[in-house]
């Protein structure tokens, strides 16, 4: 992991599934330890971007199964991570007085700017809380893979991608007793094991261009704060 001076920017990757509590719409629960502890991080001077997911209002496959077009289903849930992005905005404003920009890369005028690169890293440069809805604006791909993407185009050092686990097992620990949990690993022998840290497209971003990504449990309260400031949790793939 990084030395104590931490990192400077970050990518925070959220799932919707964990956004919704585990249900359709938006927990404010969950919303609201999200941005009690990006406050955090933003306090301790890292800037932040975020990608948020939309699982938990639609995914384009599961629409595509009961007999939609898939583009379309994908556009639907690319606007449902949108909303995600918004109710997360308002927890930061108004909850903690963070100022927070969402861009998209689908425009929409009236609740998000749209996603201009410089103009995202002068919103960071600011302090502001930075998070990018509709994930690439492309159907086909995913949040991970928007999230891989802003990452490298912002020039954040780490994705952080938030999960409902410790981190990367040797096996799937539900099924798998005695699974290894690393503490780190390398892009290549996560492909050479056959894990899974995000869909491949998204991955192969990341190992393609020597991003980090630290995988950590969302779960544990102050994980966030400890995930940015480079603290040894989770996994971190690295080159
Ligand atoms: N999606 C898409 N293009 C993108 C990002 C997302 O088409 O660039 C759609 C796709 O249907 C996907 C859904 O939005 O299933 C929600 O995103 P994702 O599955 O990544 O959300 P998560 O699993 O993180 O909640």
């Amino acid at each position: 992991h990084v030395g104590e001076a931490g990192y400077r920017r970050v990518l925070l990757k959220l799932g919707g599934e964990m956004f919704g509590g585990g249900s359709v719409g938006v927990d404010p629960d969950v919303v609201g330890t999200v941005a009690r502890q990006l406050a955090e991080v933003v306090a301790n001077g890292v800037e932040v971007a975020v990608v948020i997911g939309g699982g938990n209002f639609f995914r384009g496959a599961e629409l595509q199964q009961r007999g939609m077009e898939r583009a379309r289903g994908d556009y639907m849930a690319m606007l449902g991570t949108t909303m995600n992005c918004l109710a997360l905005q308002d927890f930061l404003e108004r909850e903690h007085g963070i100022d927070t920009r969402v861009m998209t890369a689908i425009s929409m005028g009236q609740v998000a700017e749209p996603y201009i690169p410089r103009r995202a890293s002068r919103h960071l440069e600011k302090g502001r809380v930075v998070i990018f809805g509709a994930g690439t604006g492309m159907p086909y791909f995913s949040t991970d893979t928007a999230a891989a993407q802003r990452a490298l185009e912002i020039g954040a050092e780490v994705v952080l991608l938030a999960k409902g686990v410790d981190g990367v097992y040797s096996a799937d620990p539900k099924t798998t007793p005695g699974a290894e949990l690393f503490d780190s690993i390398t892009h290549r022998e996560v492909l050479e094991r056959g894990l899974k840290v995000a869909d491949a497209t998204a991955f192969s971003l990341c190992m393609d261009n020597h991003m980090r990504i630290l995988v950590f449990n969302l779960l544990v309260e102050g994980n966030i704060a400890r995930a940015a400031s480079g603290a040894k949790i989770g996994t971190l793939v690295s080159t």
